[in-house]
């Protein structure tokens, strides 16, 4: 009986993880195509100030619209894409379709002061990042400053003395870099405070339970006080309710990202949303 619900176990488990590699083979194939067939769109989430809840700013995130797999959720396809080393090819054409749409934002007035992009730790790690930063930049004829780069705790843990040279030579060419989920890697303090670093984005697994988890309260307490002494701002991520808002206020948190506020949109809905919440 052992021995068959073993085996059984087994078979089972060969399926499971044959039908996984068989989404990844797919994924992977249908990405190689996705560029030049145009199924990549950027939606964008705004960034509130807590205080005004004026939208400040937008993160923008990739979708990619597949005919037959439907929407593939960045989650899945972006491990895909670093893995085959597409991340550097979508990750271009994120960072020019952002720059130009902050572009024909600015152009109209609207008050937004950035556009933030998330990097992968492999384009972070790829030698020609701060100039294809710089040439994005300048065939949008944006201005460096209305651009921002998030980065993640794993972009600097390999080597945190080359993750340092890079974020100085994207911190010269003028674009504002934030830790994205801060708290959920592996990034020393001691590495932390010589970064080039505007901002640290409170992970949403902190604020999620933070009106019954008296450890997150502690931890985004800490955070928030840290970035402060650091000259740093900060950003809460996945922020939901009116209480966990209340929360973030009372300590001192700058900005907030969340469904209270908005679900990430696409370009046209989120200038929208600029001109009317900002009028
Ligand atoms: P992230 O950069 O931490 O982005 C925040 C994620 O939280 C987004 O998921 C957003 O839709 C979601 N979110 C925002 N507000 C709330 C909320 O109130 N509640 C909850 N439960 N979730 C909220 P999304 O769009 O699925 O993206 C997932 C991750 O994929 C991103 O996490 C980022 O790491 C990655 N990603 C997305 N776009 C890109 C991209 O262009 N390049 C790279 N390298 N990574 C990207
Ligand atoms: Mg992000
Ligand atoms: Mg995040
Ligand atoms: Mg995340």
């Amino acid at each position: 009986r052992a021995k068959r619900s073993g085996r059984n176990r087994h078979s089972f488990f060969t399926a499971d993880l044959e039908a996984r590699s068989a989404r990844t083979l797919a994924l992977e194939n249908a990405l190689h195509r996705a560029l030049e067939r145009q199924q990549f769109e950027l939606h964008y989430q705004p960034q509130v100030s807590l205080h005004t809840r004026q939208i400040v700013g937008a993160e923008a995130l990739l979708r990619w619209r597949h005919p037959e797999l439907g929407m593939v959720s960045p989650a899945e396809f972006i491990p895909v894409a670093e893995n085959s080393g597409m991340i550097v090819a979508i990750g271009e054409w994120v960072l020019r379709t952002a720059a130009r749409d902050a572009k024909h934002w600015l152009d109209q007035q609207l008050p937004l002061r950035t556009v933030s992009v998330n990097l992968s730790a492999i384009q972070f790690r790829h030698p020609q990042l701060p100039d294809m930063v710089s040439r994005c930049l300048h065939e949008a004829n944006l201005c460096a400053s209305h651009l921002e780069l998030e980065l993640t705790e794993g972009a600097a843990v390999d080597d945190p003395d080359a993750a340092l040279t890079v974020m100085q030579q994207l911190h010269e060419r003028g674009a504002r870099l934030s830790m994205d989920d801060f708290g959920t890697g592996y990034s020393s303090l001691n590495q932390l405070k010589r970064f080039p670093l505007g901002k640290l984005k409170i992970d949403q697994s902190f604020v999620r339970d933070v009106s019954v988890d008296a450890s997150d309260r502690a931890i985004i307490s800490a955070i928030i006080r840290m970035a402060q002494a650091m000259d740093m701002t900060t950003t809460a991520e996945g922020v939901e309710t009116e209480e966990q808002l209340a929360f973030l206020l009372e300590q001192g948190c700058d900005e907030g990202q969340g469904y209270l506020f908005s679900r990430p949109v696409p370009a046209l809905a989120f200038e929208a949303l600029l001109r009317a919440k900002n009028a």
